[in-house]
């Protein structure tokens, strides 16, 4: 089946208020202009070097958002265009991409990583360490990042009850954050959470925003990435 159709039925199934990220990682340029020209505007790439070869030969209206572990001395090289940065998993991560944005004389919106997954390999702050965090208000000082909202992963498993109360975890964890720290800031908004494999469970459990790879573009081929 063609991109344009798998990009219709994929939104065909997400709830009225659930944006789509369009996950193109290790996908050639001509996918991604298939599902821009099939009307997508917002695609998601997980590594420096091969979302900023895609930004510049794409279409300029494209929203890129990054979701992938950011290396720190990477952050200049997206901080001039991207969108959305959903993976801040430390506050020197915060810190450099505030750096960055100010040289680039932006001011760049992004998600806190939440850890709820069973998995030891995935990034992000637990949920305590996230309120710890934003109750150091270091945050507020930064002037060239605005927090956005959260986005976390679930455990890779068939297990769709631990799905449910993981993502039900990280909605628990952004109404509190939301009451606490942000309750006159409207840009906290987004629960970044869902992915092929879950994001019909993700949009029945709070998601605002799906991660979607594999249901749009087929297998990636890592060999070629
Ligand atoms: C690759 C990736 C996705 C997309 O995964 P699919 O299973 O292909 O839909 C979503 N989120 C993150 C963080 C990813 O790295």
């Amino acid at each position: 089946m063609m991109i344009t159709e798998k990009l219709q039925q994929v939104k065909a199934t997400l709830k009225p208020g659930v944006r789509l990220v369009a996950v193109s990682k290790f996908h050639p340029t001509e996918a991604l202009q298939e599902a821009y020209d099939a009307g997508q505007r917002i695609f998601g790439e997980s590594h420096v070097q091969e979302l900023v070869a895609k930004q510049e030969t794409l279409p300029k209206d494209i929203e890129w958002h990054f979701i992938g572990h950011l290396q720190t001395n990477k952050v200049k090289y997206i901080a001039p265009f991207i969108s959305l940065i959903h993976s801040v998993d430390s506050v020197k991560l915060l810190r450099e991409i505030d750096k960055q944005a100010a040289k680039a004389d932006r001011v760049v919106d992004v998600l806190l990583q939440v850890h709820v997954a069973k998995e030891e390999t995935k990034f992000g702050f637990t949920p305590d360490e996230l309120l710890d965090m934003l109750a150091t208000e270091e945050w507020k000082t930064l002037q060239h990042v605005r927090l956005a909202g959260l986005m976390a992963m679930a455990t890779n498993t068939d297990d769709t009850a631990q799905i449910a109360r993981e993502f039900d975890t990280v909605s628990q964890l952004f109404a509190t954050a939301k009451e606490r720290f942000f309750a006159t800031e409207p840009a906290f908004r987004e629960i970044s959470m869902g992915m092929s494999g879950d994001y019909l469970i993700a949009q029945e459990h709070g998601s605002t925003m799906v991660r979607i790879g594999t249901t749009i573009f087929g297998q990636r081929n890592y060999g070629n990435g």
